[in-house]
């Protein structure tokens, strides 16, 4: 009876302990990273042909090399040219079984967004947080309330790492990578936590939008893989937008003004006109939650030829269509209009919501969801009004949901991060590898 008792304390320590003893040295060295990586400068840069788009994100991926090799992952490597970190953490199941689990990859970004400067980063953590608004001590007018930050609350006697209120935090994605690091040196310190060949990346340009273009899928060689790119604590996100871009010509006839009467069709007004028709209730600054929306967004011309760009995007192919079609009603109104203006409407593919294919592969979600519960985290399913790194990797052949890092505010000063929610992130990772290992095998 009595060595029955110490067998079940045992094990209830065993399952308190990740919250307790190893969450405070989880929370110690993943802290510890963010602080490391948030302190290089990695801002990457709009409208560049190269990836990566600055040379200063090699200096964040050559700490990350050194690193992972410091780890003992005896295959990192850095791609010279453009700027990806890969590594094996090699499968400590039993031989014959390896095969059958499906090689998972875990990614993060290391560049930080263009919005605000990340150089000189002074990350500043309060211990021990108690409530209240907290003022950003280098710029006083910089303030994270409670008000506009109600999730605050659920960080009352937690550390909060913020900025000193004049650069970014670029905890977005760099308490990704940290939370990635942590968890591999956690699966290496655990042998006893059985998991398949887990393969890790990090990659440059996320924030520009060209993250996925060199990225080796075949050489790495993960089916399935997770950015943790997410926000805040419990976030995961399998659905992006569809989206397309509108390019809208339209042609006049221009002349000597001073000799232009009866002769001269001036573009301009017709693209006027055309922009005064977009409907109210279908624009970025009226929708939200799981509305599409078409959005003009950048207009250029003279009296012969003006051209605009509109943004469509819907959650469903459906909406995204009908939009398409609004957008040829609006010519035709036009062209009636404006008799002598010619009009071309052309439409092309930008990206497509990852669900349609993350839906044929429903343990990605599902061993997500697993794992986040048995961290004792509520898995919050969240529609991206936007693209991720994910879905474009989704439809170049490895189906890749995205997974919350913890932070709010991302590309802004007022950015910050509690580290449990840095803890819970790295249990998370350590959860999903071990359920493929335990329920993905595939015969
Ligand atoms: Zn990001």
């Amino acid at each position: 009876m009595k060595t029955f008792l110490v067998l079940l304390s045992t094990l209830f320590l065993a399952e308190v302990s990740w919250g307790q003893l190893q969450g405070n040295w989880v929370k110690q060295a993943a802290v510890d990273r963010l602080i490391k990586y948030v302190k290089i400068d990695t801002q990457s840069k709009e409208d560049v042909e190269e990836v990566p788009s600055t040379r200063k994100q090699f200096d964040l991926a050559r700490i990350l090399l050194r690193e992972l090799q410091q780890l003992g992952l005896a295959d990192a490597r850095l791609d010279e040219q453009h700027c990806y970190v890969y590594a094996t953490l090699p499968s400590n199941l039993p031989a014959g079984k390896t095969e059958k689990v499906p090689v998972i990859g875990f990614i993060a970004h290391v560049d930080a967004s263009s919005s605000v400067s990340d150089a000189n980063v002074n990350p500043i953590i309060h211990k021990n947080y108690q409530g209240g608004d907290i003022v950003l001590p280098n710029d006083t007018t910089r303030v994270i309330t409670v008000g506009k930050d109600p999730n605050l609350l659920k960080s009352i006697g937690d550390d909060i790492i913020t900025t000193d209120g004049t650069t970014l935090l670029a905890a977005d994605d760099k308490a990704g990578i940290a939370e990635i690091m942590t968890a591999v040196e956690y699966m290496l310190k655990h042998p006893e936590i059985k998991h398949g060949t887990i393969k890790i990346a990090f990659t440059p340009d996320e924030e520009v939008g060209h993250g996925p273009r060199y990225f080796d899928i075949k050489g790495w060689g993960a089916k399935y893989a997770y950015t943790i790119d997410g926000g805040q604590l419990g976030e995961l996100s399998d659905e992006t937008f569809n989206a397309q871009t509108a390019v809208v010509t339209f042609h006049g006839k221009n002349t000597h003004p001073g000799y232009a009467k009866g002769i001269m069709v001036n573009s301009l007004y017709a693209a006027a006109h055309f922009i005064s028709l977009f409907p109210e209730d279908m624009r970025p600054e009226t929708t939200e939650g799981r509305q599409g929306y078409l959005h003009p967004y950048d207009l250029t011309g003279n009296e012969e030829r003006t051209r605009l760009k509109v943004l469509i995007r819907d959650f469903d192919i459906g909406g995204m269509e009908e939009k398409g079609k609004i957008l040829g009603d609006m010519k035709e109104q036009t062209l009636k209009e404006f008799p002598g203006v010619n009009i071309d409407l052309v439409i092309t593919d930008t990206y497509r919501n990852m669900n349609s294919v993350l839906s044929k592969y429903p343990d990605v979600v599902a061993f997500a969801e697993e794992a986040m519960e048995c961290a004792g985290v509520k898995p919050v399913r969240l529609p991206v009004r936007g693209g991720t790194d994910g879905s474009q990797l989704t439809f170049m052949g490895m189906p890749t949901a995205n997974i919350f890092a913890g932070e709010s505010n991302p590309h802004g000063k007022l950015e910050w991060i509690p580290a449990m929610s840095m803890v819970k992130s790295v249990e998370t990772i350590v959860n999903i590898s071990k359920i493929w290992a335990e329920k993905g095998a595939e015969e």
